[in-house]
This record gives structure tokens, C-alpha cells and sequence, in this order.
């Protein structure tokens, strides 16, 4: 989107006052928009408009006050309207909303919400950070009192009481993503029994579904009960005070409270009556400087769809890193400062009941909406600190990479420990355009209690490697049932009866050097272990001995992921 010469900041409006910026929305986007831009020019006016009661509070921190975790409901405000009148001498105006924009006077209506009237104010620049809000499915009951979605301080605090005024013990969250998953923690905290309804397979539909199986079985373990692939039909009222969820399968489920946690859609209600562009995934369509179609007129955070690094695809990504970025370089941009917003990878973690589960880049079946056909991936179940030190916890790693260059295209991890820590790695080395190769050279952290001399992140690369160099070719699960190949694993018989792929055959690691000749040498080869290193140790023995072998990536511990999430028989 290009924009005329003339729509560069100036130093004063149009009415030779100092130039006016407007900001509707004070939470991640707008808040840090307005502290920016007053760091970069004291000469502007400039004035927040927020809708609810509070600015620049903590919305990622609204389920852990639910949870008690966070307690006291001040320390979600992480800035007053007073913050910034005497930090940044940027008026707020709470309980404001903008309810119109005249983009040919360039003003807009506001609606002061205490009292109860409108009124227009001028503006020389227009920042939209309006957000994202809940999806609210137009089906009967989603109204019914006891019925919350999870946005603004008020909602925390309203199923605070409400929890507290039901001694309610019962809750079915509507929807298996990042903030249903976070309301099932902190109900569970509070010790109500949760439900999920969610009308996906699995959980967490950024993740690959066997990635999602170990987070499933852990939701299991830890007592909430998952009703996976229903979605919601109606809520009724139940007995009593209950509430009754009814799913399209016909199932009953009786609630104290529900949780609508069905995703979120950008908030383009004013952009769209203003005749802003909208982009193909309904958001706010933003160049590179996050301006609108209006070169006077910017918008940032949940509202706006950018572009995904990974596939150059437009998305729409509702999370608070890329809101707070996208406010800086507006800021900068509204300053005259030619700094570019680069994009979104989708990094993202969440904690549920003691296990984290964290993502970024593509993910597989990302990249095949996206038309991307040449990649291949590895799985691996390293520990995340040396096995020699008390305490190593495992972490399930998938890492997808395009071939032959080896470009990193994404990960995703699950466990207990340093989860995070491999994505954020990941993350970083996405960021700068780098291959697998650079994951194997990396030099990371290490001492006994935090890594190892291969990190997960190295091992991940190395793996990758190998399969790119030829070294250790993989085989595709998915093609367990209809291939040929002879399928061997290599653990030793006591883990090979405690549990195996149903047509593998058994021949130990610990033999091999002296049973080899028993394998045919004219069929192919697929060789298992448990998480993929006896196989690959073996593979490449094979090989070496004029055999076409390949190594099932992630071993018996990837095929049990699979399996129960229908991808392999
Ligand atoms: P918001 O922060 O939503 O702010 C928009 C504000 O604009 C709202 O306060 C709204 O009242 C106001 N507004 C809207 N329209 C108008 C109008 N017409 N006039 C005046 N005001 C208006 N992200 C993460 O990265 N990690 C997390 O752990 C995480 N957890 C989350 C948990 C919850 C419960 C929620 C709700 C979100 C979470 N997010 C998380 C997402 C993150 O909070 C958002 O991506 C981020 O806040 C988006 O910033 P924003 O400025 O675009 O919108």
C-alpha cells in the first residue's frame, strides 16, 4: 500500500495547534503507541480513548486473578490515566468509546459513557488499536447469567463473584485453545471440576495434533475432562441456579459456570464504516508502518492483519508481543521515522497445570493450507537438562524445515522444563532467516542442572542435518500402512513386548553387529527405537553395509502420539 508524500508527520495540525493524535483503544496496542510517541515528540497532543473503565491493564493476566494466583485485582493495572498525565503528559479518557470517524473532516465522535454524551473531537492523526473481542456464537443461551467470556477486568472480577457467590464447583470451558486453557488451570486451582468442550480432535489448534497429544493425556491425568470434536449447541438453564451445556452431540452437561473461549475476531467495526480497507482475513489491512488505506490513520495489535514471515501469508495474530511492537513502530512511523514492522512467527507459550506447551513458525499443517510442499520435519524427545543430573524432564520437540535449503519453518515443544527456553531459540533463529544448520552450531547454555553439551536445540539441528545431508534418511509415519518396507525395531525384547508398531520386527542394537545378514537387503528398511537415537545409530550401520535404511523420526514415542491422534493405524 503506498500513500501520497503529503500524509508524513508535520510538526503541527492542520489548525496550527500542536498536531493532535488520537488513539482509540488504551490496553497493549494503544498504550504503547502513546508512550512512544511521547518519547520520540514532546510537541504533540496526544489523547487515549478507552471504551472500559481501565487502561493499559494486564488482559494476559485476567485468568490468574480468576485462579487467585494474582490476588489482588490492582496489580493488573499496570498504568493509571494519572501515569500517564504526569509521565508522558498523555491525556486518557476512560469510559470514552469512539463510536464514529469522518475521515473527510478528519474527526471523530466520541461517546463520554458517564455522561451520557457524544461530542467530536479533531484529530491531525488516528491511531485504531481497538483489539479483538470474544467470539460470542449466535446460539441460544450464550447470554444466560453465569455465561462469561474472558476480556477486561470486569469479566475476571465478575466470575470471581460468581464462583464465590454459587460455591460453584462445576464449569464447562467452550473451546480448547490458549485462554480456554488457561481458565481451565485457574478453575482447576480454584478446585471446581472443568469440562472442555471443543469441537476440534484436539486441544490447542495451533499445534500439529500428535504435538497436542502429550498436553491431552496430561488435561486427563490432572482430572478435567476433554469432550473433543462436539462443539457447542445451546445453553439452558439446568436445576436450581445450574446451567446446562447442551453439545451438538446431543450430550448434557451441567455447569455452574461456562467459559466462551472460542478465539477472538478483530475489532473492525470503526474502520469499516470509516470505508478503511479490510484485508482477507478481516482484519485491518496495515502496510508495513502500520498505516491504514488512510495515510492518516494508523491501526495496531489484535485489529490489524499483517504478514507471516513463514509463509508471506496475511494473518491475523491476537497476541500481546506483536500489539506492543506494532505500537512502537506506529509511534515511530507518526514521528517520521521510517522503522518497518517485520512481521509475525506466531511464537506463543502457554502453562497448563504444571506443563508447557510452546510453538513457533509453522506449523505442518500450516504449511500445507499454505500450499508448502518441500519441508520435511523431525521429532525428538530429548531431556531438558543432562540425564546424568537428577531431574531431567523430557521435552517433545517437532521441527520443520524446508528442503533442500534447510530454513527453519517452525517448532513445537512440549514438557514440563525449558520449553520455552527451545522455542525462544527457535524463535530467534526464525527471525534471522536462519536454517538448521545454524540450530546445530549454536552455542547455547550449559552446565549440568540447566542443559546439556547438546542442547535440545543443537540435537534438533544436527537431526535435520543429517536428514538434509543424506545421512540419516527419515521415513513418513503417515505412510506406515501402505508401505512395503520391512519395519525393525531396534529396542532391546523387553521394551519391544512392552509395546511396539504392529508390523515391526525385533532385532536389538545390541545385536545387530552379529544379526544383520537375517535382514533382506533387496526391501527397505524402517528402523524404530524408542525416541529415535538406537535407530538412527542403527540406520546408519545399515547403510554402511549396503542397506537402504531410514530411521522412523521420534521412535515409538512419536508413533504412540500419532496413533492417538489418528494419523497412523
Ligand atoms: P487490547 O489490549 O484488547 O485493547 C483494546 C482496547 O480498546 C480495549 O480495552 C477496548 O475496550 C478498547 N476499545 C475497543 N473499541 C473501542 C472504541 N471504539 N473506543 C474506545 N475504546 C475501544 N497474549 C499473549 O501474547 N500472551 C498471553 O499470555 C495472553 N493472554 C491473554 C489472556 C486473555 C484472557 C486475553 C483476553 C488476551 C490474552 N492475550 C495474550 C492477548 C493479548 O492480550 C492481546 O493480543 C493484546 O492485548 C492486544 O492488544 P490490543 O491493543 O490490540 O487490544
Amino acid at each position: 500500500m503506498s500513500h501520497p508524500a503529503d500524509s508524513q508527520a508535520s510538526p503541527t495540525g492542520t489548525t496550527g495547534a500542536a498536531r493532535r493524535v488520537l488513539i482509540v483503544g488504551g490496553v497493549a496496542g494503544g498504550a504503547s503507541c502513546a508512550a512512544r510517541l511521547r518519547r520520540l515528540d514532546e510537541a504533540v497532543a496526544i489523547v487515549v480513548f478507552e471504551r472500559g473503565p481501565y487502561v493499559s491493564f494486564a488482559n494476559c493476566g485476567l485468568p490468574y486473578h480468576v485462579g487467585n494466583v494474582i490476588a489482588d485485582e490492582r496489580s493488573l493495572l499496570v498504568a493509571s490515566p494519572e501515569i500517564f498525565r504526569e509521565r508522558f503528559n498523555v491525556e486518557v479518557q476512560t469510559e470514552t468509546e469512539v463510536t464514529g470517524i469522518d475521515r473527510k473532516a478528519r474527526t471523530i465522535t466520541v461517546r463520554d459513557g458517564r455522561a451520557g454524551r457524544s461530542r467530536v473531537e479533531p484529530y491531525d492523526v488516528l491511531v485504531l488499536a481497538p483489539g479483538a473481542a470474544p467470539i460470542r456464537p449466535p446460539l441460544p443461551g450464550v447470554d444466560l447469567p453465569g455465561v462469561f467470556a474472558v476480556r477486561s477486568i470486569p469479566d475476571s472480577r465478575r466470575i470471581r463473584s460468581w464462583i464465590a457467590e454459587r460455591h460453584a464447583s462445576k464449569a464447562v470451558v467452550v473451546g480448547g485453545g490458549f485462554i480456554g486453557l488457561e481458565m481451565v488451570e485457574n478453575l482447576r486451582h480454584r478446585k471446581l471440576a472443568v469440562t472442555v468442550l471443543e469441537k476440534l480432535p484436539q486441544v490447542m489448534p495451533p499445534l500439529d495434533p500428535e504435538m497436542a497429544v502429550p498436553l491431552m493425556e496430561h488435561l486427563g491425568a490432572q482430572g478435567v475432562e476433554l469432550r473433543l470434536g462436539d462443539g457447542l449447541a445451546r445453553i439452558e438453564r439446568g436445576d436450581g441456579d445450574g446451567l446446562l451445556v447442551v453439545a451438538e452431540s446431543g450430550a448434557r452437561l451441567p455447569a455452574d459456570l461456562v467459559i466462551l473461549a472460542l478465539g477472538v475476531r478483530p475489532e473492525t467495526a470503526l474502520a469499516k464504516y470509516a470505508g478503511l480497507d479490510l484485508g482477507p482475513r478481516g482484519g485491518i489491512a496495515v502496510d508495513a508502518q502500520m498505516r491504514t488505506s488512510d495515510p492518516h490513520i494508523w491501526a495496531v495489535g489484535d485489529a490489524v492483519e499483517v504478514r507471516d514471515v513463514v509463509t508471506g501469508q496475511e494473518t491475523v495474530l491476537p497476541l500481546a508481543g506483536p500489539a506492543n511492537r506494532q505500537g512502537r513502530v506506529a509511534a515511530e512511523a507518526i514521528a517520521g521515522r521510517a522503522t518497518h514492522f517485520r512481521g509475525v512467527q506466531a511464537t506463543a507459550v502457554v502453562g497448563v497445570l504444571g506443563l508447557t506447551v510452546a510453538s513457533t513458525g509453522a506449523s505442518e499443517k500450516g504449511l500445507r493450507r499454505a500450499g508448502v510442499t518441500s519441508f520435511q520435519k523431525v521429532y525428538l524427545h530429548p531431556g531438558h537438562h543432562a540425564g546424568y543430573y537428577p531431574g531431567a524432564r523430557r521435552i517433545h520437540l517437532k521441527l520443520l524445515f524446508s528442503v533442500p535449503d534447510g530454513r527453519i519453518l517452525g517448532a513445537q515443544a512440549v514438557g514440563r522444563e525449558g520449553v520455552e527456553k527451545r522455542i525462544d531459540v527457535i524463535a530467534t533463529a526464525i527471525q534471522f532467516h536462519g536454517t538448521v544448520r545454524d540450530l546445530a552450531e549454536a552455542e547455547l547454555c550449559y552446565a549440568p542442572q540447566y542443559g546439556a553439551a547438546k542442547d535440545p536445540v543443537n540435537l534438533a539441528g544436527m537431526l535435520a542435518v543429517n536428514v538434509l545431508t543424506g545421512d540419516m534418511p527419515v521415513a513418513d509415519w503417515t505412510e506406515l500402512p501402505r508401505t512395503d518396507a520391512v519395519v525393525v525395531d531396534v529396542r532391546e525384547p523387553g521394551e519391544f513386548a512392552a509395546g511396539h508398531i504392529p508390523q515391526a520386527i525385533n532385532l536389538p542394537l545390541s545385536q545387530l553387529r552379529d544379526r544383520y545378514g537375517e535382514l533382506p537387503k533387496e526391501r527397505d528398511l524402517w528402523v524404530c527405537c524408542m525416541v529415535g537415537q538406537r535407530a538412527y545409530y542403527a540406520t546408519r550401520f545399515l547403510m554402511q553395509h549396503g542397506y537402504r535404511a531410514r530411521n522412523l523420526p521420534g521412535g515409538y514415542t512419536t508413533y504412540r502420539a500419532l496413533k492417538a491422534a489418528a494419523m497412523v493405524p
